[in-house]
C-alpha cells in the first residue's frame, strides 16, 4: 500500500518470509529444498528442478554492487523529496541479487564492484526494508 512515507511492500505468499525476516533484521533467500538453487525475486517452484519445496536461508548479509544508477526523475511521487537517489543491483556473496540503496555514502562514491554489508532500515512503524552501506 502506498502511503505519504512511499511505496511499501505489500507481501504476497510468495514473499511474506522475506519481509517477515527484514523485520528481524535478517536477510533471507529462498532456496529450494530438492537442488539448493537459491532465487530471487521469491516464487513458487524452482526454475532448475521444478520443486516446489523450499526454505528461506540467512544470508551473510554481504555483496558488492554489480550496477547502480542515480534516478533524478522520481519514480513515484512520495519520493519527490528525496532525489536524487541511487538504486543499486547488489550481488550477495552466496550469488543472488537483490535490488536495493546505498545509504551513508553519496551517489557519486558508489562504484560497480564496491564491497557493502545490508542493513534494515525503519521506514514505517513495523516496516524494515533492506539497504546496504559501504562495508
Ligand atoms: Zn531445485
Amino acid at each position: 500500500m502506498d502511503s505519504p512515507l512511499g511505496p511499501m511492500p505489500q507481501p504476497t505468499l510468495d514473499d511474506q518470509e522475506f519481509w517477515e525476516a527484514c523485520n528481524r533484521d535478517e536477510l533471507v533467500i529462498q532456496q529450494c529444498a530438492e537442488c539448493g538453487t537459491l532465487r530471487h525475486l521469491p516464487r513458487p517452484m524452482c526454475p532448475k528442478c521444478y520443486s516446489l519445496q523450499y526454505q528461506w536461508p540467512v544470508m551473510s548479509g554481504r555483496g558488492t554492487v554489480h550496477s547502480y544508477t542515480v534516478i533524478h526523475n522520481p519514480a513515484h511521487p512520495a519520493l519527490r523529496d528525496r532525489v536524487p537517489y541511487n538504486v543499486v543491483l547488489v550481488e550477495l556473496e552466496e550469488g543472488p541479487r537483490v535490488v536495493s540503496n546505498v545509504v551513508d555514502t553519496p551517489s557519486e562514491g558508489i562504484h560497480v564492484g564496491m564491497p557493502v554489508v545490508v542493513l534494515f532500515q525503519e521506514v514505517a512503524p513495523g516496516v524494515k526494508l533492506p539497504k546496504f552501506r559501504k562495508a
